[in-house]
């Protein structure tokens, strides 16, 4: 086989399933990594190090990593010098266990030990180093990524910053304090301090992340949630501020209060609801009852009007009683949320639920099916009162289903499909093309779905606030004229 001449650079892949947390952790391997003199690559094949993260936060996930891992033997097997690490909760949780089901993995980092994984890195760099990877690393058949890759054409403009790590609730069916450990808040010197380093590096949107993110308080000054994000919102150069993952509870008055103010900020809050009836709120233990929560939608809607609110509902968990689940679809039914993350109820090891005993599956599907068309209707209505409106998107990319189009996120987080502006390349956008760097569009949006809109790019804006400027009509919307 050919050799190249020269010295090839190490490269890592990284791929990341479950929440922002992961998300943030990944940034921070990859900016080590970049640090100590790897490259990022967007395939497994052609990297040297395959780093998964992994989320435990449901029995799918962990099998889809289990899964995964199974994938990237093959790349091991014909190439034993590839190192294969696995870290994120599923680490955490299965150190033993997966040495025994997956021993090809040849290191594994708990959620705790992320600057030992930077040290080990770094450690191998020096194997890589100066080694030929030419093209005996190219498989026949591509793997391509099935979770996020850590890398893309926009990513350098979006910045996680963890303000928060751990949680104390201990919510029954949760894993997180179990693998992740109880609360540990950042002072907010070291995240304002973290967040302008990432705007000098050309960040423009920044998400503060936290397991329990409204919950953050300075340790040393008592500092809240609403006067983090007023400090991170005045920094010169951030266009744009989002926060997850909230927790009901934690939205005092004040905080509402504060945020109202940030117009950075995009008008859009997560409130997990979980279930719509108190009975099964106290099984879970989740600190709030359905008029507690009803009073926080109150407060959003008056101070903060026109906001989209998500929400998180498990159906099927253990004791949920036919009159429980009525609760809480009749809550759904109220159109309350912009839109959900449903789920059935999934046994996570180590939680109080899993020991309970549980709804038959048979009665969790009937509920979940009856759930999900119910909030499909209000997605669906939500949608429909934008049609006519132009609003303004970030570019996410190509669509997946229609390379022609464009796929775009509104500010309340909705997808938004439009045929490519005429100036847009044919193509997926590299990091030095003029998209790259200023991805926002106005769309005047045409036609309502249940996963979103389609419409037509109008305008271009350098910047979040900007103006814009009108764009040539697409051609293939010309065409289709
Ligand atoms: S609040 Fe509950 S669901 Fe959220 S991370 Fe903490 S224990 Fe888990």
């Amino acid at each position: 086989m050919a050799k190249l001449l020269g010295r090839a650079m190490a490269k890592m892949y990284i791929e990341t399933f479950g929440c922002q947390m992961n998300e943030a952790d990944s940034q921070y391997i990859a900016d080590r990594a970049l640090s100590i003199g790897y490259e990022i690559a967007t395939k497994p094949e052609d990297a040297h190090v395959l780093l998964l993260n992994t989320c435990t936060v449901r029995d799918n996930a962990e099998r889809r990593a289990y899964g995964r891992m199974g994938h990237l033997k093959e790349l091991k097997d014909r190439d034993p010098s590839i190192r294969l690490v696995v870290m994120g909760c599923l680490a955490e949780q299965d150190r033993d266990r997966m040495q025994r089901i997956a021993p090809h993995v040849d290191a594994v980092f708990g959620t705790k030990e992320l600057v030992e994984l930077g040290d080990q890195l770094e450690r191998w760099h020096g194997d890589f180093d100066g080694i030929d990877f030419s093209d005996e690393r190219a498989l026949l058949m591509p793997f391509g990524g099935s979770a996020d890759a850590v890398i893309d054409a926009f990513s350098h403009l979006r910045a996680f910053v963890t303000v928060q790590r751990g949680c104390s609730y201990y919510c029954s069916f949760c894993i997180v304090p179990h693998v992740r450990g109880r609360f540990d808040h950042r002072p907010m010197a070291e995240i304002v301090g973290e967040v302008e380093e990432r705007l000098a590096q050309g960040a423009r949107e920044v998400m503060l992340v936290g397991q329990t993110v409204n919950a953050w308080k300075d340790p040393a000054t008592g500092e809240d949630f609403g006067d983090l994000c007023a400090a991170v919102a005045a920094l010169p150069g951030l266009e744009r501020l989002t926060f997850i993952s909230p927790h009901p509870k934690d939205f005092t008055e004040k905080i509402i209060a504060d945020l109202a103010r940030i117009p950075k900020l995009n008008p859009r809050l997560h409130l997990p609801l979980q279930s719509g009836s108190d009975p099964i709120l106290r099984r879970m233990n989740r600190k709030y009852t359905m008029a507690d929560f009803a009073h926080k939608v109150e407060l959003i809607h008056r101070y903060l009007p026109g906001w989209a609110i998500t929400t998180d509902i498990i159906v099927g968990f253990p004791g949920e009683s036919d009159e429980d689940f009525e609760r809480t679809l009749a809550y759904v039914e109220t159109q309350v949320f912009a839109n959900a993350f449903t789920f059935i109820y999934s046994i996570r090891r180590g939680t109080p639920a899993a020991n309970w005993e549980q709804v038959p599956a048979a009665v969790a599907s009937e509920r979940y099916k009856r759930l999900l068309d119910a909030q499909n209707a209000a997605v669906r209505a939500y949608h429909d009162a934008k049609i006519g409106t132009t609003v303004r998107c970030l570019i996410q990319g190509l669509s997946k289903k229609d390379p022609t189009r464009l796929a775009a996120k509104t500010l309340d987080n909705v997808t938004v499909i439009a045929p490519l502006p005429s100036d847009y390349p044919r193509g997926d956008v590299d990091a030095g093309h003029p998209y790259a760097a200023t991805p926002w569009i106005d769309v005047e949006l045409e036609t309502a779905h249940v996963w979103g809109c389609t419409g037509t790019a109008v305008r271009r804006a350098e910047r979040f606030a900007d103006a814009g400027r009108t764009l040539e009509r697409p051609i293939v919307d010309l065409l289709a004229r």
